[in-house]
């Protein structure tokens, strides 16, 4: 019989142990009779979505990925493009954006995407990541010739998803983490061709996004702040890295803190009339609606900064046989995950800068 070696100095309770712990003692407050369902999605294998590069000559694989069964959750019916003849989106129906396209096998369907193989160009053909991650991305609707900033972008799908919009007239994609800049950087190596990486169009940071306004004055029509948060699926699944560590308990208190911060920077970095999409992949409201509702508070009170939030029922509806929507938030959505469409968790909350 043979003993495994590691037995003994295994910890007690794993990270992933302790979360689960941990979210069943809030999330099943929170979610009530939703919370089972949720709870076994999130412990069974995450659905993906291809999300097509249009720098790469793909429409060989679009074809392929069709005749698998695989549909454009953005494009293929649900998201089409709805605006008044004025240009604006009336406040009844969303304005999709018809470049983004991001493929899903169909509901209850779990097959797995082959890799992205690169054209004759060398830029592969489709990014992989879980679909409802290009929610943010296309709620924040970005327009002809703006300016996009993208505070906490490594590793870089929702970079590369505001790239597909070709919309972008500057994209500044800022990370902390030195190794997520670095993956974030190798990312747009393998999609996007040199000609539109140059400094003028993109350009690739390592900053604290806390401190946006201290190192530049500059102010975007557009900026994502995609927070860093308990990303409570890997927390479930990984022991490595993982925030429920004893050790990190720390920091993981300090996360709505932080999280505050960052979005408290990215609207003084939109300009007056510009909008802000905050998202995270947890189910917290700690990390959710609560850190929204204080960061409208702080920055109204401390920083004269008057904000609006926009409302996003019109657009989940146009994803609704995608995702399943919690009915509870009041100021964003929130994709929870599911069996039958197991993407998920993702918060989104879009926000107006009135002054
Ligand atoms: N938007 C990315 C994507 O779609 O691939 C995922 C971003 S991830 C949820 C959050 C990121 O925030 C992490 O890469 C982390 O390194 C970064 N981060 C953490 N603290 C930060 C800070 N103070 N300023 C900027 N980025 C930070």
């Amino acid at each position: 019989r043979v003993k495994t070696k590691w037995a003994s100095t295994r910890a007690k309770f794993p990270a992933t142990a302790l979360a689960l712990q941990h979210f069943d003692a809030t999330y099943q407050n929170y979610f009530g009779d939703l919370w089972p369902s949720v709870r076994v999605a999130m412990l069974s294998e995450q659905k993906y979505g291809a999300l097509m590069n249009n720098f790469s000559s793909n429409a060989d694989v679009i074809s392929a990925l069709r005749s698998q069964g695989c549909r454009d959750f953005v494009g293929d019916g649900e998201g089409d493009t709805h605006e008044i003849s004025d240009g604006h989106p009336s406040p009844e129906v969303a304005r999709i954006d018809p470049n983004i396209q991001c493929f899903v096998f169909p509901r209850g369907d779990i097959s797995r995407f082959k890799p992205a193989r690169p054209d004759s160009a060398g830029l592969l053909s489709y990014y992989l990541l879980d679909a409802a991650s290009v929610l943010p991305v296309l709620a924040l609707d970005v327009r002809p010739d703006q300016a996009v900033l993208d505070l906490c972008a490594g590793p870089g799908g929702k970079t590369l998803a505001l790239l597909q919009t070709q919309a972008v007239r500057f994209l500044w994609a800022n990370d902390l983490s030195g190794s997520r800049t670095a993956r974030l950087q190798r990312t747009l190596q393998s999609y996007v061709p040199k000609e539109l990486r140059g400094e003028d169009k993109i350009r690739v940071t390592s900053l604290d996004g806390r401190k946006w306004r201290n190192m530049e004055d500059l102010e975007f029509d557009r900026v994502l702040v995609d927070v860093p948060c308990t990303t409570d699926r890997h927390s479930l699944m990984e022991d490595e890295n993982n925030i429920f560590k004893r050790s990190r308990t720390k920091e993981r208190q300090m996360l709505p803190l932080l999280q505050m911060e960052l979005l408290l920077a990215g609207l003084r970095a939109t300009r007056r009339g510009g909008e802000l999409v905050y998202s995270t992949c947890s189910l917290s409201q700690l990390q959710n609606e609560c850190v929204v509702q204080q960061a409208l508070s702080v920055a109204q009170q401390e920083m004269d900064i008057t904000v609006q939030v926009q409302d996003l029922s019109s657009f989940t509806r146009l994803f609704s046989n995608t995702f399943p929507f919690a009915p509870q938030p009041a100021l964003g959505q929130l994709v929870l995950p599911n069996l039958c469409a197991n993407f998920g968790p993702i918060y989104l909350c879009k926000l107006l800068r009135v002054s």
